[in-house]
């Protein structure tokens, strides 16, 4: 299928051409056309499949057409100053990343548009919103703001996307959004995309959207396919100088590491910089300047590390790193899968490397569940775990602790990752894949 199949306007068709796209990705394919049509969308995609462009690129569509698609009631005037449209997404990242693409496919169309964030003054966005902008891009608490400093209108939004909606409840925003709902016109067309559909996101869906058309597109890589899994034990208090030794001794570059907070982020980043391994962090707290200039430095290469919360991460546009490693493994096992979608993507092999302390037992166990496969673990000489945790037999029967006898320790010389080489852990399988839980987050 082309771009042209779809029904877009030459000024969209041109603008994706100097994007360099050949063909719609799966999501693209199946949601232009219903958004196209005015109808709302329920769509389970993630990041990585082309879904930006997936509502964007309708979106242009019908503010730059308005005869397109539409039914008559519908029909304006196009002489708004006020926002058309909507977009909400839980981090400025995506928010940054979303104003981009819609500038980007837009570029023809003379739409204008705008990003509103925290972290960055609210007087700028203010002065740009006054001069009339079509798309608005915002991240719930400075929408809110705002609202409450009635310096935006959301009086004539026609659609409204909800981005990443499974991160909006994980980031705690749900009632946010629902102050803002509520303050949109009954009208509307209504998009949620999220990458998973657990219940709370269902509930959002069945009150938000009407007669929704449902999309439902693969992750664009497997990462059990494409991504080697290896877990090195390791005590905690061990973990920075077993992290340093594995920098120096395979002269990695471009890692992608994650830790659960934004003060062990910080504190694991100097310690790397102290080593005399590039690095910054970036999480929350950092301002908009230092992030991005964080994500340029790692993607040029300049940062040999790139030290990570899992909510500073989600959404970035960094594809195919060589190598992810979770200094700690996430609370929620899902996380453990947005994590290594990082690796092994567009059909690249990765490596996704953890390094697993005696307490993080059950991560592990719930992270290999929702893989269904066991992941391979092995010890370093030198840096052998001298706490042991019991941890509760799951119910399974899987044995959680580690089969001491076949935990042996590799030197890993010479194989192919740079990291370990893997032995195999004991234990008779995954279990059941774990369902769906938002356990309490530390970040
Ligand atoms: P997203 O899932 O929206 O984060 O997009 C992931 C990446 O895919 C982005 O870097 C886009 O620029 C790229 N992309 C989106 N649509 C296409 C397409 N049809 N062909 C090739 N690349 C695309």
């Amino acid at each position: 299928m082309q771009f042209s199949e779809l029904g877009l306007s030459a000024e969209l068709l041109r603008a994706i051409g100097e994007q360099g796209y050949t063909t719609p990705t799966p999501v693209q394919q199946q949601a232009i056309p219903h958004i196209l049509a005015g109808r709302d969308l329920e769509a389970l995609a993630q990041t990585g499949t082309g879904k930006t462009a997936a509502f964007v690129l309708p979106i242009l569509q019908r503010l730059s057409n308005p005869l397109s698609g539409q039914t008559s009631s519908t029909l304006q005037k196009v002489t708004h100053t006020a926002p058309r449209v909507l977009v909400l997404v839980p981090t400025r990242e995506l928010a940054a990343q979303v104003l981009e693409s819609v500038r980007l496919y837009g570029a023809h169309t003379g739409l204008r548009s705008l990003a509103v964030f925290g972290g960055v003054g609210i007087n700028p966005q203010i002065q740009t919103m006054r001069r009339g902008i079509d798309i608005l891009v915002a991240t719930p608490g400075r929408l809110l703001d705002h609202l409450g400093q009635r310096t935006v209108d959301l009086s004539k939004v026609q659609t409204l996307v909800l981005d990443e909606a499974d991160r909006m409840f994980d980031m705690g925003f749900i009632r946010d959004i629902r102050r803002i709902i509520e303050r949109l016109p009954k009208e509307r067309q209504n998009l949620m995309f999220s990458a998973t559909f657990a219940a709370e996101v269902r509930e959002l869906a069945h009150t938000v959207l009407r007669n929704p058309a449902m999309v439902e597109v693969a992750r664009r890589n497997a990462p059990a396919e494409l991504v080697t899994h290896t877990v090195i034990k390791v005590d905690q208090d061990k973990k920075r100088d077993l992290l340093l030794h594995l920098f120096a001794a395979h002269g990695w570059h471009q890692v992608l590491v994650f830790c659960r907070t934004k003060h062990g982020s910080d504190a694991l980043a100097r310690k790397l910089e102290q080593a005399g391994v590039r690095t910054a962090a970036l999480h929350g707290n950092k301002s908009q300047n230092a992030r991005t200039r964080a994500l340029a430095d790692f993607k040029s290469g300049k940062l040999a590390a790139l030290v990570a919360t899992d909510i500073a991460a989600r959404g970035l546009d960094i594809d195919s790193l060589p190598r992810v490693v979770n200094f700690e493994l996430p609370n929620v096992p899902e996380d453990y899968i947005h994590r290594i979608g990082r690796t092994g993507r567009a059909g690249a092999s990765g490596e996704a490397l953890s390094l697993v302390s005696g307490d993080e037992r059950i991560q592990l166990r719930d992270i290999e569940r929702l893989l269904k496969r066991e992941i391979e673990t092995s010890v370093l000489p030198g840096f052998e775990p001298q706490h042991t945790h019991s941890v509760p037999r799951p119910a399974g029967g899987r044995p959680s602790a580690p089969n001491p006898a076949q935990a042996r320790a590799r030197t890993g010389a010479g194989n192919r990752s740079g990291a370990p080489r893997p032995a195999r852990s004991g234990g008779s399988g995954a279990a059941k894949p774990a369902s769906h839980h938002s356990g309490q987050r530390h970040r």
